[in-house]
């Protein structure tokens, strides 16, 4: 939209004069000078009072003049009663106008057409309001985002207004999913693609894990508070590319990497997705965003996973010719517990725990199954990683692995999981339900992989009562 700046700079000067006004009869009735940051503060509250006018006084002349009836949307005929005033929360806190009303269909029906032109729901917050509202609440826990919402508003918001918009995009990106799953499994957009796919990755990793979310039901208004609760997995996936970091970037830990000839890379473009769902459900859905990102058509598809054997159930049965890899620091770590659990001498501890992890680097996992059945007999821990590098022997060819150039730790999805999970869901005094869970990170997680623009497009164009 083109502004006419002469029209802003005349209501600009009008604002400083008033201001100075102001502050020249605080200093002469009390002396005190202002500070900048009251000025800004008190100037941001005169502007939301003056944007909270000129949207009612706009959205009031919008208002043509009205017809004596209109078309009902049963059929029947609406008739024109008068103009009505009504109330919209917006950016700018309660906003009023007059629109035209109309009434008197056999329905019972009204309608309010300006309401509909703007996708505006009476005593309900705008679609501009409502995605600040859900980026306070994928990132704050709800009891707190209110106190945030204040600073940066200047006006109040419930807690339930918070969690409500925050969890209707969370329904967006579930109902963009469910589009998704329904293309993926339509032969018509499966060959359409196949004719036309678009970009094509030369290298697509996958990511996919779990994470514990504490489920407990909030009590009921009036009610016993229910005592019951119960963990549910969240389950993630990441479809994430790689790209070098250059050495002037490298951490601590990647200029180790480096040194260890390993190439230290970092993940770009990723998309998260997530559900608290069974593994069978769950498979639809990393079918389907691999459809967004032709991971079935990619020559070089690598999934990095934990080790757990629903994870590589699914990669096997939807992406039969990717490549698999263990993440390394799980890995590592199994090595690290046979370790501690088998010797009490900590110079042997460290001597066999070197020669393994050097040997599991090696891609020697022969060895390391070797190592292990020795020491089987001492306890649990050995016979259990015993079954684990046997199982995932093909998974953990770091050599080649390093060789080839990929990366073998799973750390994106694990900050995913770290981002999504755990600096949200496990927030102090987060409740959930397995519903509110889901949207909660259904939204944040879009967030994360840009695609919040989406969300916002979507949920302007809502239609009203939804
Ligand atoms: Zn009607």
């Amino acid at each position: 939209m083109n502004y006419n700046t002469e029209a802003i700079n005349q209501m600009a000067q009008q604002m400083a004069e008033m201001f100075k006004a102001a502050i020249i009869v605080q200093q002469e009735s009390d002396g005190s000078a202002p500070k900048i940051a009251q000025i800004e503060t008190e100037m941001r509250e005169a502007l939301r009072q003056v944007g909270n006018q000129a949207l009612g006084l706009f959205l009031s002349s919008m208002q043509t003049t009205p017809e004596k009836e209109i078309t009902c949307a049963c059929g029947g005929r609406l008739h024109y009663q008068r103009m009505r005033e009504a109330m919209v929360i917006s950016v700018f806190g309660r906003t009023f106008f007059k629109r035209a009303y109309y009434a008197g269909c056999q329905c019972k029906a009204g309608k309010a057409p300006l309401d509909e032109q703007f996708g505006l729901q009476p005593g309900a917050v705008t679609a501009g309001l409502a995605t600040l509202l859900a980026l306070a609440g994928i990132e704050f826990s709800y009891d707190k985002s209110p106190q945030w919402l204040q600073a940066y508003l200047l006006f109040d918001i419930s807690e339930n207004t918070v969690r409500t918009e925050t969890e209707r995009m969370g329904t967006l990106q579930a109902k963009r999913e469910e589009e998704m799953i329904r293309k993926s499994q339509d032969e018509g957009c499966l060959q359409e693609r196949q004719r036309n796919p678009g970009r094509i990755a030369p290298r697509l990793y996958g990511s996919i894990d779990a994470a514990k979310v504490r489920i407990e039901p909030r009590s009921k208004q009036g009610g016993e508070k229910e005592t019951h609760e119960d963990w549910r997995d969240m389950k993630l996936l990441c479809w994430f590319e790689t790209e070098p970091v250059p050495p002037s970037q490298r951490s601590k830990r990647q200029q180790k990497k480096a040194e260890r000839e390993q190439p230290a890379l970092r993940a770009r473009n990723m998309q998260y997705f997530c559900d608290i769902t069974k593994a069978e459900e769950f498979g639809k859905l990393l079918w389907a965003t691999g459809c967004t990102v032709n991971a079935d058509l990619c020559p070089d598809l690598v999934f990095l996973g934990d080790g757990a054997v629903w994870i590589w159930n699914l990669v096997t049965y939807y992406y039969p010719k990717a490549k698999q890899i263990v993440d390394w620091y799980h890995a590592e770590e199994h090595l690290e517990i046979v370790a501690t659990a088998a010797f009490t001498d900590l110079t042997q501890r460290a001597i066999w725990l070197e020669e393994n992890t050097q040997a599991l680097w090696d891609g020697q996992v022969e060895e390391v199954v070797a190592a292990c059945e020795v020491l089987a007999q001492t306890g649990l821990q050995a016979s259990q990683a015993m079954t684990y590098f046997s199982n995932n022997m093909e998974r953990m060819r770091y050599d080649r692995f390093r060789v080839a150039g990929y990366m073998i730790g799973s750390g994106t999805i694990e900050s995913g999981c770290k981002q999504i999970v755990s600096q949200r869901l496990k927030l102090p005094g987060a409740q959930w339900t397995v519903s509110g869970a889901v949207q909660t990170a259904k939204a944040r997680a879009a967030w994360l992989s840009g695609q919040w623009h989406i969300l916002c497009a979507q949920r302007s164009s809502l239609p009203l009562a939804v």
